[in-house]
């Protein structure tokens, strides 16, 4: 097969989902599926609704989109607050969106009324995290301004938490949010059925009988896609954190010293890499580089092999150490991290790879 390419093992994602679902199920909390991480690849996506997943939550239109010119027929979430700009686009695409902005739902009720649709909406609070959300003194009026918005219909409110500051959810913001949506109901005189608390990062407080009852959704990428919670990124117990494998292939093997020879100045992404003189070592040149993967969040499988460094089309592995013999034309296999994996995904260079029946047992 041509390289590099990525596998994705469906079997896995649909295994992992299945195993995070059910956890949040016990606790009475619905998983909305992210896809993000996956540029909305359909494939995963179906694997994560066979898990058990109720819909899908993607931040961008062009996901949303790939997934429903797919055939994917289900609930789809826009997770990044609408931008005004694209208000008709977002009723169209999704049934509902995550909020905070007095003008841009008044756009959003306008541009469902032109299609004469209604679109659900969850009003996000922000509880510590500093990214999205109203501050929780402004849901009351936000909450009252949306009742006025006829083609809108108020199914709930949320948070996010861990994904900017890395602000963990704790029972004290998680009861927080109760409150706050039972003062929602009590003053706006509404029942709110839906309240979005958690992602990933959220997976171990559930786990801890911690979570209030009143919280009834979760919007979970990470931990299906990758088996972690998000908070120390442990591997989650029954899930495979290898679902997604990168592939690159030895281009160059030479040996070589390992100081660089000459006067230094920047590297061609502006940094002054350090070397430490460890003799003359087997190097091996890959075909994939910065402009395909994080390569701080790639791991060899191999766990002999040395990451050196990368420009934008080159990796440099330190093979010497290695058991195995390597040559020109052999492939070496990387685990990733969200990061590393979000890039990949992006990276038209790197052909993605499903494959349906699992390659090897649980880690
Ligand atoms: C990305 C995102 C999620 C999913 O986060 P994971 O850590 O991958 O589970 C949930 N909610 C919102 C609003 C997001 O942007």
């Amino acid at each position: 097969m041509v390289t590099p390419y990525l596998t994705i093992d469906l079997e896995k994602i649909e295994h992992n989902s299945r195993t995070i679902v059910s956890l949040c199920r016990e606790s009475g909390v619905a998983v909305y599926a992210v896809t993000k991480a996956v540029c909305g690849h359909p494939q995963v996506a179906k694997a994560m609704l066979r898990g058990g997943a109720v819909g899908i939550a993607d931040s961008r239109f062009e996901n949303i989109r790939r997934m429903q010119r797919a055939g994917i027929d289900a609930d789809y979430l826009l997770l990044r607050i609408p931008p005004l700009s694209a208000v008709d686009e977002v009723v169209c695409l999704a049934g509902r969106s995550l909020n905070s902005e007095r003008a841009v739902l008044t756009a959003l009720s306008a541009a469902a009324a032109r299609v004469g649709r209604i679109h659900e909406v969850i009003l996000m609070v922000d509880l510590g995290d500093l990214r999205e959300g109203v501050w929780p003194d402004e849901l009351i009026p936000l909450t009252k301004a949306v009742q006025k918005l006829s083609a809108l219909r108020l199914v709930g409110i949320g948070c996010n938490l861990a994904c900017f500051a890395g602000v963990e959810p704790s029972r004290e913001n998680m009861n927080r949010l109760v409150t706050l949506a039972a003062e929602v109901e009590h003053t706006c005189g509404i029942t709110l059925e839906t309240v979005s608390a958690i992602n990933s990062s959220g997976l171990n407080l559930l786990v801890q009988g911690e979570m209030p009852q009143r919280i009834n959704q979760a919007r979970i990428g990470e931990g299906i896609l990758l088996g972690r919670e998000t908070i120390q990124r442990k591997p989650w117990p029954n899930t495979h954190q290898d679902a997604f494998l990168l592939h690159a292939e030895i281009i160059e093997l030479k040996r070589k010293p390992s100081l660089p020879i000459g006067r230094r100045g920047e590297d061609a992404f502006g940094g002054r890499p350090k070397f430490s003189d460890a003799g003359e070592r087997l190097r091996a040149l890959l075909n994939v580089g910065r402009e395909d993967v994080d390569i701080s969040g790639i791991t060899p499988l191999d766990p002999l092999l040395q990451l050196v460094g990368a420009s934008s089309g080159y990796l440099v592995v330190d093979v010497t150490d290695s058991t195995r013999p390597h040559q020109v034309g052999d492939t070496l296999s990387f685990a990733l991290n969200y990061s590393a994996l979000l890039a990949v995904m992006t990276s038209e260079y790197v052909k993605k790879v499903p494959l349906v029946k699992s390659s090897e047992g649980m880690v």
